[in-house]
């Protein structure tokens, strides 16, 4: 039998100008980026959150804390890695993942595939197993205007059970 686990992550950040776009360690060119202590790439906050909830191991502020100079500016691909690693070594196996970004610009269409792509290589899963989706807000509150954007992750997780 095995021992199966979902999770839930969610973030938003602001736009900022000044700043690169990037979405589930993929740099989008052209586009105004987000503010944060990090890279910003909620994608994958709202994902390493999804992975820390499943395995029952607190959240990213937890293992990251932003008051921390240590992780100014740190990349979102490396603290994702090392948080897959911590929940890998307590046995788990990700079944899936599924991802929504929720923005009124950019468009996020033509970026979808190379997205997922990067989250299961991320993940250490083939792409079948990540999906991700593209929504907008209906011009409604402030991702809507276009003031910020939103990510919505859920991940089952699965191990031997003990
Ligand atoms: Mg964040």
């Amino acid at each position: 039998m095995k021992e199966r686990r979902v999770g839930y992550g969610y973030d938003i950040h602001r736009f900022a100008a000044g700043r690169r776009l990037r979405l589930g360690g993929v740099e989008i060119p052209g586009e105004e980026g987000l503010a944060g202590h990090s890279d910003a790439d909620l994608l994958l906050h709202a994902l390493a959150d999804a992975l820390l909830g499943a395995a029952g191991l607190g959240d990213i502020g937890e293992h990251f804390p932003d008051t921390d100079p240590r992780f100014r500016d740190a990349e979102s691909t490396e603290m994702t890695r090392h948080l897959v690693g911590i929940v890998r070594d307590r046995g788990w196996s990700v079944v899936n993942a599924d991802l929504t970004l929720v923005a009124e610009r950019p468009r996020l269409t033509p970026y979808k595939e190379r997205i997922r792509r990067a989250v299961a290589d991320l993940l250490g899963v083939d792409e079948t197993r990540v999906n991700v989706k593209a929504k907008t807000k209906e011009k409604l509150g402030p991702v809507g205007e276009g003031r910020a954007m939103e990510a919505h992750v859920v991940v089952l997780i699965e191990r031997e059970e003990t």
